[in-house]
């Protein structure tokens, strides 16, 4: 395979990858992704849809008051007007490159309602199978297009700078390569990799904002992480990724209950409520369970088809047993802090999507509003990333890959106890001692770390984050903000990149 050099990389082909790449045409650039084309991505597990304005008596303005309450105070209004706002033509741009969205008998858009929105705008296709729907379409159209450059099993390591991005260091067949460019895109996704049970591909390890960190990016929000509450307690080989049972069945009436048929929370309260119930059941030492029976029975499996497939392969009968649930990591509102086009803050490095920080969710997402972001801030990179004639120079090999050191301590274990659904002081500050030493040679220890170290510095209890000693939201609401240089001046080690 012939590696280009020169020309802009995009690392990662969920919707923000895909979208970017496509929307550079006919402007020439390598996309880069960890697995095939597409695969082990969040974009193509999203059941739900994408939150837009499409509907008669909604407004631009109530998706923004309803985005900006879910946030809890630290949205970026400015973010979520602009964001927002796009809604509408990234729906139609979408639809424009071959997604068949929904649609009512009289041919106008389907339109879904979810939890904390205060009008129909989920947009969605082939019912609950949206995220596949837009990533097989625009994955056939990435490989369709001469000028995008697909490298596929390739994972990025580092980026390096010289005060500006220089080259990206990518890793395929066991071999290493340095690929010069001036311009970079990270849509690397999310971070529920790092936690024992999450929703998320498991390659969802934040590699993006590691690289990001390592060539000095300013990340933000990091604590912030959200947690569904009701993943199903089992996945293919009982582990994580656990498949998502959505917010829908409780909406249609079925409820949290334990081993003792109890029923112990309030089931349409918000996401981070329900998930903090359910958690705090489980550590009691209960079982939990979603039971659909009374409220669905033997109309489940026609009103969600996905979710009775998905429990049936796991040996449940959701119309006449109760649903082993347990909470999961499922979306990170933090990631490399970026502009209005997606800039980061070292001149060439981008970001889009999950791996982006753009202020749209401040403490908490909404529901929905995570492909909007990931397609509206795509476009936006994509207009601004110029052709690169003064980055040409030749791809080299810098050899067999090394395999790195096992890692001294668990990462996700730790994750999970100290930065799972309840948090406090002495759990997160154990967790940044142990993970600090590893952080300087490993990336899931490096993004552990901050968002440990995010989550201690935050004293409060606000939207995803929330600490059994602090339960309260402080009166200001403040959005933290680190580099790695500032981090290791704290902890007094100097910076390094074994890996790369
Ligand atoms: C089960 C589930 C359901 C969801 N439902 C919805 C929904 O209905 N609506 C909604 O708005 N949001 C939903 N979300 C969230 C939404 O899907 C994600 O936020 C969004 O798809 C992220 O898109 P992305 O392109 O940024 O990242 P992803 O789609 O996760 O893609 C990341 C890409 O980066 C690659 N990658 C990562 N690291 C490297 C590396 N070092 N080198 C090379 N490649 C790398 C991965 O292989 C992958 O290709 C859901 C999430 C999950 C998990």
């Amino acid at each position: 395979m012939l590696i280009p050099s020169g020309q802009p990389v995009i690392v990662g082909s969920g919707l923000a990858g895909l979208l970017c790449a496509l929307s550079l045409l006919p402007r020439p650039c390598t996309l880069v992704t960890a697995g095939t084309l597409g695969e082990h991505t969040s974009s193509a597990w999203a059941q739900g849809g994408i939150a837009a304005v499409m509907g008669q008596g909604d407004s631009i303005e109530a998706h923004v008051a309803d985005t900006i309450a879910a946030g809890d105070g630290l949205c970026d209004s400015d973010a979520v007007r602009r964001i927002v706002g796009a809604g509408p033509e990234v729906v139609r741009l979408l639809d424009r490159l071959g997604v068949r969205f929904d649609r009512a008998p009289d041919g106008t858009l389907a339109l879904g309602l979810e939890a904390a929105h205060s009008h129909r705008r989920i947009v969605h296709a082939e019912g609950d199978s949206t995220g596949a729907v837009i990533v097989r379409v625009l994955a056939e159209r990435v490989r369709a297009e001469p000028a995008i450059t697909v490298l596929d099993r390739t994972r990025l390591l580092s980026i390096e700078t010289d005060g500006a991005v220089r080259a990206a260091h990518l890793q395929r067949d066991g071999r290493r390569f340095r690929v010069p460019t001036a311009g970079v895109v990270l849509a690397t996704g999310g971070v529920g990799g790092l936690f024992d049970d999450t929703t998320n591909p498991l390659g969802s390890i934040g590699s993006g904002l590691a690289a990001a960190s390592r060539a000095g990016a300013v990340l933000g929000d990091l604590e912030f992480v959200q947690f569904h509450p009701t993943a199903l307690a089992a996945g293919p080989g009982g582990g994580p990724p656990l498949p998502l049972i959505s917010e829908a069945v409780r909406g249609e009436g079925a409820t949290l209950i334990d081993e003792t048929g109890a029923r112990f929370t309030e089931e349409l309260a918000p996401r981070d409520v329900v998930s903090r119930a359910v958690w705090h059941h489980l550590a009691l030492g209960h079982a939990v369970f979603l039971d659909a029976r009374q409220a669905l029975g033997d109309r489940f499996a026609a009103r969600f088809p996905g979710i009775d497939r998905i429990c049936r392969a796991n040996g449940i009968d959701p119309a006449r047993m109760p649903i082993p649930i347990r909470p999961a990591a499922h979306y990170h509102m933090g990631g490399i802090v970026v502009d209005a086009d997606g800039r980061s803050s070292v001149p060439g490095l981008l970001a889009c999507g999950e791996a982006a920080c753009t202020g749209l969710h401040g403490a908490n997402r909404l529901a929905s509003n995570s492909l909007l972001e990931a397609a509206s801030g795509a476009v936006a990179v994509a207009k601004i990333l110029a052709p690169e004639p003064d980055a040409a120079g030749t791809v080299s090999e810098g050899g067999a890959a090394v395999a790195a050191a096992p890692l001294a301590v668990p990462v996700r274990t730790i994750m999970t106890r100290a930065a799972g659904v309840l948090r406090d002081e002495d759990g997160l500050a154990a967790a940044v001692r142990v993970l600090a030493p590893e952080a300087l040679r490993d990336d899931t220890a490096l993004v552990g770390f901050l968002i440990a170290l995010s989550a201690l510095d935050r004293r409060e209890s606000r939207g995803g984050h929330f600490r059994t000693d602090h339960p309260e939201p402080a009166p200001d609401a403040v959005r933290h903000r680190l580099t790695l240089r500032d981090v290791l001046d704290r902890v007094g080690s100097e910076p390094e990149r074994a890996a790369s």
